[in-house]
């Protein structure tokens, strides 16, 4: 024991209670309010024994039989009940305990009457409910006259104690659930009372029809409807209190002098694409303004981000300020840091690179090269803002595929000083409409939507393993023409041994395959970075034809000849990742091909996503898709800044309800500032956090 800790007072009997309620998000008695229901339990009825059926979610009661512990195949509890049929009719039903404590086996002594809940199945002595809810009863213990709200909940805080503290909390001070947001604001849009709605949502009225009930659950209900709403307005409140404090700070002015990007562009073998032309103008122009930009620049993998980044980037070196250049995975980086390496050339530029993974000697040379800002441009990995290392004159931070950086990394980079550099974020991953205008909508988007001349559409081919040794062959002989290939192992996401593993028994495979004619390489993750690099190298060069990788190539690699990509197990990998693998070809101007192995049996997602990537080329189409299959979960990983995430609205199906609460923020911010900041203080002013990002 730590010497303070006597010296502690002592806990006081809520502070159990109050510390499961903040792993809930609960901090104040307020947001007991706010906490509502999963969903709802019928108890207002009993169903008979002798008609429950297996697949039903039932309520019965019965006379406890029997009880005892059995031990195979594992221990548990299993108890007995009947009805009260005559003797020799009666039906009976099991309960099943693999978890349970004495208490459960004195409440269950033979003898006692319970009421069960739960999903009635066939097990092998008959129908039982595995962990059914209990409750001892009297033969005339009253039934609810209503539905059961379930909440939300965590380990030790039963729903028994959740319903009493919310049912407190609304009725201990009626300012809980008064309308903030006075006016015909609400009226007028025919929304229900907030009093009324989180009443209705807490304790649904007795006697509910089927369709009300339907509605309950499905959130559709105007209830829901005025809650789902009113999260909407705090997030599109706070979106733009967001932004409102953006431009009270003050960046840099990065006017340049247009020498370097001119002459950079002046080298390059290719002229700028029209988007290329048109983004670059629109990053210019916020660079040089005296607030910072947020600006993310989406464009489909090959469409040129780089070279984009690589503008702006000399614009702010320039003007007398640094740059960071982050890519989320080593190889990417340093794929970064030599082409901008080549490119800058002879410039008078210099670059650092900095990775997690550089010797010691060697780290600390580049990071006082840094904090003395003698290096204006540094590229490298998320060690970029770890620790002891200091850009004093940092002017712009690029963020490449910035969706893969972690929350805690973005967490790092806003303590570095970026809040008041710019900030250029790139990704392939475009954003879905729906979380443009929510999660996203504090950020200025510039769109790559064309892709540079020259590049012929990949041709996508789905063939079962059955024939990967036609697949063998054909890369065999088309390699051995000048062709280069990659060849992705299977994603094993449990276990990164296992999936390097396959990675150099494939190695061998064709190796042994292509003996004497062609050869083969492979880089995975465990590889050392100057390993990796050579290993890149080779390829690039054309002395490795075949690349067997694991998915350390995901992102960004960019080779021009290699216009052939294998994805073996492609039904293990997600919509997203097989874009972008695919997206790894097509960059030069011979056909490329990418084959997706699949092994059957194929679940319907695996079919579903296997199609949606046959059958599109397009990221927007395909980010499209995959928020239909996912869910919106996966590209929200990406928010740097701390907007809260939506509990109750549904991105997909609220898009009216966002529209309208778009609408509304502007309105209020006009018109009634002060309702305005009592609603974000209803919604978010226990998570400070959230508003302060
Ligand atoms: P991404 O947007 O996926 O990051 P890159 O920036 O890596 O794409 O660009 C892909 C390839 O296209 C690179 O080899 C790059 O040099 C090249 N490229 C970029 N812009 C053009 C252009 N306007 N014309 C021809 N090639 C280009
Ligand atoms: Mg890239």
């Amino acid at each position: 024991m730590s010497p303070t800790a006597a010296a502690k007072p002592r806990a006081k009997p809520g502070d159990a209670l109050a510390a499961k309620l903040v792993r809930l998000g609960i901090f104040r008695d307020e947001d007991l309010v706010l906490h509502l229901p999963l969903r709802y339990e019928d108890h207002t009825h009993l169903a008979a024994l002798r008609d429950v059926r297996p697949g039903d979610t039932a309520q019965a009661e019965g006379m406890i039989v029997r009880t005892d512990i059995q031990y195979r195949p594992r221990r548990q509890l299993v108890c007995l009940i009947e009805d009260d049929a005559p003797r020799g009719a009666r039906s009976q039903l099991v309960l099943r305990f693999f978890s349970f404590y004495p208490s459960h086996q004195k409440a269950l002594a033979q003898g006692n009457r319970v009421r069960v809940f739960g999903e009635v199945r066939d097990g092998h002595f008959g129908l039982e409910i595995v962990h059914p809810q209990f409750k001892v009863v009297t033969g005339d213990t009253p039934l609810p006259d209503r539905l059961t709200p379930v909440y939300p909940t965590t380990a030790g805080l039963s729903q028994d104690t959740l319903r009493r503290v919310i049912a407190r909390a609304i009725a201990v001070d009626p300012a809980r659930t008064a309308e903030v947001i006075t006016g015909d604001f609400m009226r007028r849009r025919h929304y229900w009372t907030f009093a009324d709605a989180v009443r209705f949502l807490h304790t649904p009225p007795p006697g509910l029809s089927r369709p009300a009930q339907n509605a309950l659950d499905a959130r559709t209900h105007p209830a829901w409807t005025r809650l789902k709403f009113d999260e909407l307005l705090a997030q599109q409140l706070s979106l733009k209190a967001h932004r409102k404090a953006r431009a009270a700070r003050r960046a840099p002015v990065l006017t340049g002098t247009g020498k370097l990007s001119g002459e950079l562009l002046a080298r390059v073998p290719f002229k700028l694409t029209a988007a290329q032309e048109r983004v670059w103008s629109e990053i210019r122009r916020d660079l040089k303004r005296a607030t910072p930009m947020q600006r993310l620049l989406q464009g489909d993998v090959g469409s040129g981000k780089t070279i984009v980044a690589a503008l702006a980037a000399l614009q702010a070196i320039e003007s007398g300020r640094q740059v960071a250049f982050m890519a989320p995975t080593e190889i990417l980086a340093e794929q970064h840091f030599r082409k901008l390496s080549i490119w800058l050339a002879g410039l008078g530029t210099d670059i650092v690179w900095l990775s997690g993974s550089l010797p010691a000697k060697i780290r600390r040379k580049a990071t006082e090269r840094m904090a003395s800002g003698e290096a204006p441009f540094a590229v490298g990995t998320h060690a970029l803002f770890q620790e002891g290392v200091e850009l004093p004159r940092l002017g712009l931070a690029i963020i490449d595929e910035q969706h893969r950086f972690g929350v805690a990394q973005r967490l790092a980079l806003r303590g570095k000083g970026m809040a008041e550099a710019h900030q250029l974020m790139m990704s392939a991953t475009p954003i879905p409409r729906t979380l443009a205008m929510t999660f996203y909508a504090d950020l200025d988007v510039s769109v790559l939507d064309e892709m540079p001349p020259g590049r012929t559409p990949v041709q996508t081919r789905i063939v079962n393993q059955k024939r990967r040794r036609e697949i063998v062959q054909w890369i065999g002989k088309v390699c051995a023409q000048g062709r280069q290939a990659y060849w992705v192992c299977p994603l094993i996401e449990e276990s990164e041994k296992l999936e390097l593993q396959t990675a150099v028994a494939l190695h061998a495979e064709l190796t042994a395959a292509y003996a004497g004619s062609l050869k083969v390489g492979l880089i995975h993750g465990r590889m050392k970075p100057d390993e990796k690099a050579q290993t890149m190298d080779a390829f690039l060069r054309g002395e490795i034809n075949v690349l067997v990788a694991t998915t350390v190539i995901e992102v960004g690699v960019d080779v021009a000849n290699a216009s052939i990509m294998v994805i073996e197990h492609a039904e293990r990998f997600g919509l997203a990742q097989m874009h972008q693998l695919r997206g790894r070809v097509g960059r030069g101007s011979v056909e490329s091909v990418c084959v997706l192995l699949f092994e059957e049996p194929l679940t319907d997602t695996a079919k579903q996503r296997l199609k949606v990537v046959y059958e599109n080329n397009d990221g927007f189409e395909i980010a499209r898709q995959d928020l239909q299959i996912r869910g919106p979960g996966e590209f929200l990983g990406a928010r740097q800044s701390g907007v809260p995430l939506l509990r109750f609205a549904d991105l997909e199906r609220d898009v009216a309800l966002i529209e309208q609460a778009r609408d509304m923020a502007d309105e209020l911010l006009a018109k009634d500032p002060g309702a305005a900041h009592a609603h974000l203080e209803r919604w978010l002013g226990g998570r400070e956090e959230y508003i302060k990002a």
